[in-house]
């Protein structure tokens, strides 16, 4: 995957086309609530930058931007207060992982027993 669409939803979150509810926003790294969410928290984090996938972000992204991405994960589920109880993090890659929006994207789920990882 490399080609960006810059009209996908996340995209147009960015450019504020869309709304969204905020809940994190740094130099690099913008994260707000899940339209359709799968636990009490589910919120998406996602780089500001144009790209596809971790496989893009990693070839293209800058030291900073990935470190940026990763540490608001972090400071996220800290402001959520979910850090003590415990949290999921992960990110749908691609066809076999049913990503469904082009535009790389961690989901932070918590708030309650999160159950297996994986659908047996
Ligand atoms: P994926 O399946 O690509 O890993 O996850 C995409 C996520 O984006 C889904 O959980 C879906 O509910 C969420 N989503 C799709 N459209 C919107 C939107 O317009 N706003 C927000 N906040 N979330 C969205």
């Amino acid at each position: 995957m490399s080609d960006y669409d810059p009209n996908n939803i996340f995209a147009r979150i960015l450019r504020k086309e869309i709304p969204c509810k905020k809940v994190f926003e740094d130099d690099h790294v913008l994260a707000f609530h899940d339209i359709n969410p799968q636990a009490p928290i589910h919120v998406l984090v996602i780089p500001k930058g144009a790209y596809v996938s971790l496989d893009d972000f990693s070839a293209r992204a800058s030291d900073a931007e990935i470190a940026a991405l990763m540490r608001a994960v972090a400071t996220i589920a800290r402001q959520l207060g979910i850090d003590d109880s415990g949290y999921r993090f992960l990110a749908n890659n691609g066809a076999n992982a049913h990503q469904e929006v082009p535009h790389l994207h961690i989901h932070l789920f918590g708030g309650r027993q999160l159950g297996p990882m994986l659908k047996r």
